[in-house]
């Protein structure tokens, strides 16, 4: 396997893994590999679990963007679990 998680013969495969390591900078617009970030978002577009977590994370970046308003329930479940996946 290769440490990047790029596959040679499927340039745009990665793992899971790879794009979850990625994701936060992905969403962020701060990775500047553009080999990695078209891997990545060609990975969230077939990977339903890869997915839901940008989503969710987007979400999250949405409510904190929003400051002062506090989170509601079910936006705090869901950072939970979101969380506890991570780790
Ligand atoms: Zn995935």
């Amino acid at each position: 396997m290769i440490d990047h998680g790029l596959d040679d013969d499927h340039p745009k495969s990665i793992h899971c893994r790879t794009a979850a390591r990625c994701l936060q900078q992905y969403l962020d617009s701060e990775l500047r590999d553009e080999v990695l970030v078209e891997a990545i978002s060609y990975h969230l577009e077939l990977c339903r679990d890869c997915g839901m977590e940008a989503e969710t994370y987007s979400r999250i970046k949405v409510a904190i963007a929003s400051e002062g308003k506090a989170f509601d329930s079910e936006t705090m479940v869901r950072l939970n679990r979101f969380l506890d996946e991570l780790l």
